[in-house]
Formats: structure tokens, sequence, C-alpha cells
């Protein structure tokens, strides 16, 4: 990273700019309240750093040396301070601030009925942000791939409009970059699914959207590797990337007693890495109904930033993952114990 002068023209920002170029990378430029600083995005053996230094207007160049570099915690110190965590706004709830944050509702938007009596009980259990799947990574083609996958807008008309009757920013997950700028024209935050975790391409049209992105882990992903693939999407100038824990298979599937295996020491382990906002996804980790309270309290306890929870009013006709929904006033549960043990172990902050 280049780190300019204080009293740094446009002039010389604009050749250290045209140097990086001329190499075939790429330049990230964050202008703060004092300096500009300036990252360079591609393959760097090429690029003659002591040259680089000795241009006017250069205060210093410092290297990092972890693949992520644009999110982690020393460059983006330069960027929006030595905060905690960088807050992504979405509507009127912040995610990364004082207060966890609560993403709830129906794994599968399944009917208007459906999402709007969900989207009601999430609301008054104290939810934040509406979750829904329109399009369902399954693991059979012959199960219900959700109701966006036979070419129909409506459920995604749903969410818009339940987001904005119930007031609560809305997420769901794209699936495929064919799903990418229609799904970015009714919802709020864009998910992409565990699956879809090493999908490059899927990653750089997310990003370039500018919405902030729900980024899952995939199950198989160690955290560099996790934090590199989110590397993509602050590549393309989005650093409001929201990153999700929920679950990995350490040894194999046979060995994991619950759905997958909540790696919980994964949220302090990356929120030393990085600034972003980290929240847990309990109910895919366990894929256990009777096991997100008490996963969810550790999450939060652990320092997520908030958590992902699939809401059913009767989970048992739930058409996906009914058997990991909780009902809307065992969320209300969960709420209200994630927030006192937030004030308890985090005295309410960050
Ligand atoms: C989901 O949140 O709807 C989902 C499919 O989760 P994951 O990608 O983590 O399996
Ligand atoms: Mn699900």
């Amino acid at each position: 990273m280049i780190i300019m002068d204080t009293g740094a023209t446009q002039e010389q920002i604009d050749r250290v700019i045209a140097e990086i170029k001329g190499h075939g990378l790429r330049a990230d430029i964050s202008r703060g309240e004092f300096r500009t600083v300036i990252g360079i995005v591609g393959d760097e053996r090429k690029v003659d750093f002591a040259h680089l230094e000795a241009l006017p207007g250069v205060k210093e160049v410092l290297s990092i040396e972890v693949p992520y570099k644009l999110i982690s915690r020393e460059y983006s110190k330069f960027i929006d301070g030595d905060k905690k965590h960088r807050v992504v706004k979405v509507g009127n709830v912040s995610i990364g601030g004082d207060e966890p944050v609560f993403i709830a509702g129906p794994c599968a938007v399944e009917s208007k009925e459906q999402l709007f009596r969900i989207a009601e009980e999430a609301k008054q259990a104290g939810a934040h942000i509406l979750r829904g799947g329109v399009f369902k990574p399954r693991s059979s083609v012959h199960s219900f791939q959700g109701l966006g996958a036979g070419g129909g807008e409506e459920a995604l008309e749903w969410m818009r409009e339940a987001g904005k009757k119930f007031d609560m920013p809305v997420v769901t997950e794209v699936r495929g970059e064919a799903q990418v700028d229609i799904v970015a024209q009714y919802v709020d935050i864009l998910q992409i699914g565990a699956r879809n975790m090493y999908n490059q391409d899927l990653l750089i049209k997310a990003a370039r959207k500018g919405k902030p992105i729900l980024f899952k882990r995939n199950f198989g992903a160690g955290i560099e590797e996790f934090l590199s693939f989110a590397e993509y999407i602050a590549a393309e100038g989005n650093r409001d990337i929201i990153l999700c824990e929920r679950g990995i298979i350490p040894i194999g599937k046979g060995r994991s007693y619950t759905r997958y295996t909540l790696d919980l020491a994964a949220v302090p382990a990356i929120q030393k890495e990085t600034y972003l906002p980290v929240i847990v996804d309990p109910s895919h980790a366990t894929g256990r109904r009777d096991l997100v309270f008490s996963m969810s309290c550790a999450a939060v306890a652990a320092g997520a930033n908030g958590l992902m929870v699939e809401v059913h009013y009767n989970p048992e006709e739930a058409l996906v993952d009914g058997q990991q929904s909780i009902t809307p006033d065992a969320l209300k549960d969960v709420i209200r114990a994630c927030r006192e043990i937030r004030k308890q172990v985090h005295g309410g902050k960050g």
C-alpha cells in the first residue's frame, strides 16, 4: 500500500496510479480525511517499490503480507480509522456497531402469505433484517428449488414489499451470475451462499452492484481462504461485506454429529484479521432447532456482530429446512438472551 503525504497533490496521486496501471495492475484508492492511500490489486512481482517510494508526494510504501490486504486491519485503519469493526449500513440498520443485528426469516419463500406472516412475527420478535431464499442451492435437482427457479420475479417483489411494510432491509441469495441483475433490483443485501464462496465471477459481479454482500464461509474453507475470497469483493471497491460463519465439515460428513460443526473460534479469529463484521448462522450450522438457542448465545458471547436465523411459524410444514427453523416466539427468546449476553460480556460495545 502506498501512503501519500497529507499535502499530496492530485497530480502526484495520479502519477502513482499511472505507475500501477502501467504494470497492468489496478489501484484501490481511498481518500481519508487527511491523506490518500493507494492499494495495489493484482500480482505485484514486477512493481519496483523503491521507485514508487521515491515518487513526489509519497510518504511511504508499506507491504501487507496477508493475501486479504484490502480487508486487513492493517490497511483499513488508514481508511476508516482504528475502528473495532467496519459498520455496514443498510437502511437504518448498522451491522458492526454496538448492538448485535438479527437477520431472520424463512429458509425459502413459499408464498406471499407465508413470507408476510413470518416477516411480521420476526419483526415483532425484534429482528432487524428479513431473509428469504428465492433461489435455493439444493443438493437434489428433484427438491424444491425456490420460487425464483421457474423464472418468476414475484417472490422477489414480495421480499421488497415485505421489507417496506415491516420496515426491514431484505436479503436473498444470488445462486449464480445470471441472477445478480434481477435480484439486485429488489433486495438490499446480496447473499453469496457457502457453495459459491469460491465462485470469483459471481463475487465480482455481485460486488459491482455496490450493495452490501452477506458472504458465507464454505464448509471446507479455512479462514485465510475465506478472507482471500472476500478480498475479491473488496477489490471491486465494495467493502460492505458481512462475513458469515455457518458451520464447517472438519473431517468428513459422517464425522459431524450435527449437520455441520459450528466453528465459533472463527469469530474472534476473523475479527483479529479483518475489521469486517462477522455474523453467525446457527440454523445451518447445527441443522437442529433445539440447538439454535444455545449456539446463538455462544456466538454472541464469542463476539459475533449478529445472527442469521431461520424462522417459520410452523416448522413442520416448511418446504425447506424445517428441522432447523425456530418459531417467532423462540426467536424472541434468542434475541432477548443475546442482547443480555452482549451487554454482560462486551459491555454493549462492538
Ligand atoms: C441459506 O442461508 O439459505 C443457505 C443455503 O445457507 P448456506 O449457503 O450457508 O448453506
Ligand atoms: Mn436453509
